[in-house]
């Protein structure tokens, strides 16, 4: 585990490749996306340093409703935690073993080996253990602290992707629409995730431009590390680096 303040009260921890965030907003704490069951941990041991507890955590922010994002959102959600989501992920998020992905993700490890060691971190980490949400909200409401974090729709990884923007921070949080390492072929870079675990290439190539006209200069994604050099740079680089 590792945990990082990479802008002023925006703290990144990961673990089994993959990455969440507790941002510090105003009024409180809010985390974006939910990594998987064995962040609780780490959730827990930064909130202490800060001073606070997980029912300080008033709203969980989820980019999108894959597991490996929803890892400790049920169990902020029975503390009193308010869960948003994009509509589109609406059901994924309560059951969310269901999607179904691009390609088969079976054969992906055997095609890219790369894959294999961050995989099995995510199921160490509980990847198969993780609860679908009893009540989230959709972003078709308004958040009630909107001018601290923008909603920017993202689809494609998911129907129902979005970015989220933190204009006193400069910052864009990507989710998966923009990685820097691709869990499931082990490369690095700004770049989309393969196909195994994109639901439709051909939007999320397209969401790119949604990501980029943020002209965020941090750019904090799902997995992999923070890219400090913008948010047109990174969007430029994942388009040329194509999907696998
Ligand atoms: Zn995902």
């Amino acid at each position: 585990m590792d945990t990082l303040e990479v802008a002023p009260g925006v703290h990144a921890l990961t673990r089994a490749s993959t990455v969440c965030y507790v941002v510090e907003i105003d009024d409180g704490l809010l985390m974006v996306d939910a990594g998987l069951p064995g962040f609780w941990t780490d959730l827990v041991a930064l909130l202490r340093r800060l001073g606070r507890t997980p029912r300080d955590v008033s709203h969980v922010l989820l980019t999108h409703g894959h597991f490996d994002h929803l890892g400790v959102a049920r169990r902020l959600e029975k503390l009193g935690a308010v869960v948003w989501v994009g509509g589109g992920d609406l059901r994924i998020a309560r059951h969310p073993y269901r999607y179904v992905p691009g390609r088969a993700r079976l054969a992906y490890p055997f095609q890219h080996p790369g894959s294999l060691p961050h995989l099995a971190a995510m199921a160490r980490a509980g990847a198969f253990w993780v609860g679908g949400l009893d009540a989230p909200r959709t972003y078709d409401d308004e958040l009630p602290f909107a001018a601290q974090v923008r909603v920017v729709p993202t689809p494609g990884h998911t129907d129902g992707h979005v970015a989220l923007v933190l204009p006193d921070r400069d910052a864009v949080l990507t989710g998966d629409a923009l990685v820097t390492l691709d869990p499931y072929t082990g490369r690095r870079g700004p770049r989309i995730v393969a196909r195994a675990g994109t639901h439709d290439a051909g939007r999320a190539r397209q969401s790119l431009a949604a990501l980029a006209d943020t002209g965020a200069r941090l750019v904090l994604p799902g997995h992999g590390e923070v890219w400090r050099d913008g948010a047109e740079a990174a969007a430029l680089r994942a388009a040329e680096a194509g999907v696998a």
